[in-house]
């Protein structure tokens, strides 16, 4: 396959994607036997996680989304994060399973867990694809990780730069 010149390191190779989303779906299958979930993907980075992770997921689930945007610079966020698309329906009493693309400084995730907290969720867990621990600013507290990266700003996957490079079937680190 043809590298993107925008691109450096290969981070994550799209077979070790594919394996390690198997992987979190049976680990949430086994862990929510007999519970119906409902995932709420985090727009727009995660769709593509979404949608692959939701094919290993064995009990019933329905998905719903919100869109969020921190305000910062465009590569540190504040923690400060405004809501661009709320969820369709309550989510009190549900089982809610939170997926993400990214954990970055982890201030993101803090607000929707608190957020989606206040609005009495049966329970309230994360998958995130990625991790970046070296910046994490609060203890996140993720059920389910697919990889832990080193501090890089990546792409692929779903995740952009300026919009662009979501359709990459890897993640890579930009070339600086
Ligand atoms: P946090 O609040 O954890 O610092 O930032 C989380 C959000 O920042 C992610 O959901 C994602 O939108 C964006 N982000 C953080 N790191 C990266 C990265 O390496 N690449 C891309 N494309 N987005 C990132």
């Amino acid at each position: 396959m043809t590298v993107h010149p925008e691109i450096g390191e290969i981070l994550v190779q799209s077979d070790d994607l594919r394996h390690r989303v198997r992987e979190l779906g049976r680990q949430i299958s086994d862990d929510y036997e007999g519970r119906p979930i409902l995932l709420v993907g985090v727009l727009k980075g995660a769709f593509f996680f979404l949608a692959d992770l939701m094919r290993h997921i064995e009990p019933d689930c329905e998905v719903d989304f919100m869109a969020v945007s921190s305000y910062g610079s465009s590569t540190e966020s504040s923690g400060v994060v405004r809501i661009l698309k709320d969820l369709e329906a309550p989510i009190e009493g549900r089982d809610v399973l939170i997926v993400e693309d990214i954990v970055d400084s982890g201030l993101t995730l803090s607000y929707l867990m608190k957020n989606l907290g206040a609005r009495e969720p049966a329970s309230l867990e994360v998958c995130a694809l990625l991790t970046k621990p070296a910046r994490f600013k609060v203890e996140p507290d993720i059920k389910y990780v697919g990889f832990e990266i080193a501090d890089r700003f990546v792409v692929g996957y779903g995740l952009d730069h300026n919009q662009r490079l979501r359709n990459l079937p890897y993640v890579a680190a930009l070339k600086q």
